[in-house]
């Protein structure tokens, strides 16, 4: 497990005792694809939010990392993250829970590539 996947394991924890959750701005796509990929033994493939939405949301990310992200992919990440919360155990609702962390502490910081001037 990397540095960086800890880092973002540890979001949930940090916010509920001292609200320190922000990322790097420059690495936060790169942690937060490292997070979810260090997830995949974990997961059983037993129920969709968890199973599909963990690859749907590397997938968006990805459209970060190759610059064709748009305000529907911001959209669509937020959705599927708001989905994880009917995962079936708490592998898929921990995700959930950090990506709605970061999603809340990191937001301008995904909105900025996205946004409509
Ligand atoms: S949330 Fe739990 S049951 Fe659902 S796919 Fe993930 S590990 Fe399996």
């Amino acid at each position: 497990m990397t540095i960086e996947s800890r880092d973002v394991i540890n979001l949930f924890e940090n916010w509920i005792l001292d609200a320190d959750t922000k990322l790097n701005e420059m690495d936060l796509v790169k942690n937060i694809k490292t997070y979810l990929e260090s997830q995949h033994p974990e997961i059983c493939g037993k129920c969709t939010p968890c199973r599909d939405g963990v690859v749907r949301l590397e997938r968006l990310l990805d459209k970060y990392v190759d610059g064709t992200a748009t305000l529907d992919t911001l959209s669509e990440l937020e959705q599927i993250t708001y989905n994880l919360r009917a995962s079936r155990c708490s592998v898929g609702l921990d995700i959930g829970k950090n990506m709605e962390v970061v999603l809340e502490n990191n937001y301008h910081t995904l909105y900025k590539p996205v946004k409509k001037y």
